[in-house]
């Protein structure tokens, strides 16, 4: 039993340092893993929570500006990751990072109240939890993993009680108990690890639950502020319920005000009218794109006609069109099938290039435009097909093709 765990409301204590020795751990920075050197510290006693039963760990400092980067649990141990070195016996400060411990503590009990309802009221049982990690642009959604499907008239009343309970203020405690206490019922304390020594932590929310658990709650309903429970998901057979207490809530409803503002700036038009406008400009591009896709049919007919009628037949036929699509491709290569021909569409850092046509020349222009393009692809004998990256050196094609037509001997 930690120091966290006697009192959830402490943010610092002072402990003495037991052991310190050097490690390190892989750690995301900037959205890269990145091995960082440290030292594991172990202290006589800890106001950091070492992440377990779905709660995740405690951050904060030692001393003035040794950081603690991770506490986790080793047996009966609470293994702190530090940045600086320290030596056993000092006497040293630990402060937790409050916002984050308290916030942990909302999303847990939370979690313990939103159970407890599912349970008691709906028969449906929580399996497992995750808590969700928050980060600066993104509010971290944690669900509850249940036994059967919640309808969403369930999820709208379970969300209804859990907020009258928060409003009547219910008391939330944690009493210990030692292993065999008869007060303790036999069905609590099933599931425990054979070699679980200590004393067992029963969390009670008034009279509508009681749980073994060693996470830090909330001493009163009311400091989980609200609760939302926002969509299921069906994953393998189970349900995920998702859901926000206190500020994330807060912080979701923050965020998804300024994308509403940024919707009504692009679309000049109050949050009411959002959805209808974005059906309408759908409606809109459908029709567009399809008027735009028959437009560059009606151009590649007029082309290959306008080939078809020189005199003399041309030893290759080569068009680029940038806003060409697939039916512009293939109504070309379908009217100009005698002829070796070579198409390209597309600009920036995507396109397309085909070559239809008789004999080897048609794979070997095919292979030396890739190159020029920064193309990937292939194709055998009277068709060659690539995705092209580049068209920094578009302007080089129809010398790349007249060498392949006419190599220089
Ligand atoms: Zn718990």
């Amino acid at each position: 039993m930690f120091y966290c765990q006697r009192s959830s409301y402490e943010t610092e204590y002072e402990s003495t340092v037991v052991s310190c020795t050097p490690a390190s751990r892989k750690k995301e920075q900037s959205g890269k893993k990145v091995e960082l050197k440290g030292y594991e510290v172990v202290f006589e006693d800890t106001v950091f929570f070492p992440e377990g039963g779905g709660q995740n760990t405690d951050l904060g400092l030692v001393g003035d500006n040794n950081q603690v980067l991770e506490v986790t649990r080793r047996g009966d141990l609470a293994v702190h990751f530090l940045t600086e070195q320290v030596q056993p016996g000092d006497k040293l400060v630990q402060k937790i990072d409050w916002d984050r411990r308290f916030d942990n503590m909302q999303q847990h009990s939370g979690q313990h109240l939103v159970s407890a309802i599912l349970e008691k009221d709906y028969n449906i049982n929580t399996l497992s939890w995750w808590m969700a990690e928050s980060t600066p642009s993104k509010v971290g959604v944690s669900y509850i993993e249940v036994d059967k499907p919640i309808s969403v008239d369930v999820m709208t009343s379970v969300e209804d009680k859990c907020n009258l309970n928060i409003r009547k203020s219910v008391p939330v405690s944690v009493t210990l108990f030692q292993r065999g206490d008869p007060q303790l019922e036999e069905a609590h304390t099933r599931g425990l690890p054979d070699d679980f020594t200590g004393p067992i932590r029963l969390v009670k929310i008034g009279d509508l639950d009681n749980n073994l658990c060693c996470g830090t709650h909330v001493s009163n309903l009311a400091h989980l502020q609200a609760i939302k429970l926002l969509y299921t998901e069906n994953k393998k057979g189970k349900t995920l319920l998702y859901f926000l207490v206190g500020s994330r809530v807060l912080k979701y409803l923050a965020n998804t005000l300024q994308r509403e503002r940024s919707l009504t700036e692009t679309l000049r038009n109050g949050p009411d009218s959002h959805i209808d406008l974005v059906e309408k400009m759908q409606k809109t591009l459908k029709i567009s794109t399809k008027t735009n896709s028959n437009l560059l049919k009606e151009i590649a007919l007029s082309e290959a006609k306008e080939k078809k009628n020189l005199e003399t037949k041309p030893s290759y036929i080569y068009f680029y069109r940038r806003e060409g699509d697939n039916d512009y491709i293939s109504t070309l290569t379908k009217e100009l099938s005698d002829y070796l021909l070579i198409v390209i569409v597309g600009e920036g850092n995507s396109g397309q290039l085909v070559v239809t046509g008789q004999g080897e020349v048609v794979v070997d222009i095919g292979k030396k435009l890739a190159e020029l393009l920064d193309g990937k692809g292939g194709g055998k004998g009277s068709r060659f097909n690539a995705k092209i990256n580049s068209f920094k050196n578009i302007s080089q094609v129809e010398k790349v093709i007249q060498s392949c037509i006419a190599p220089s001997s």
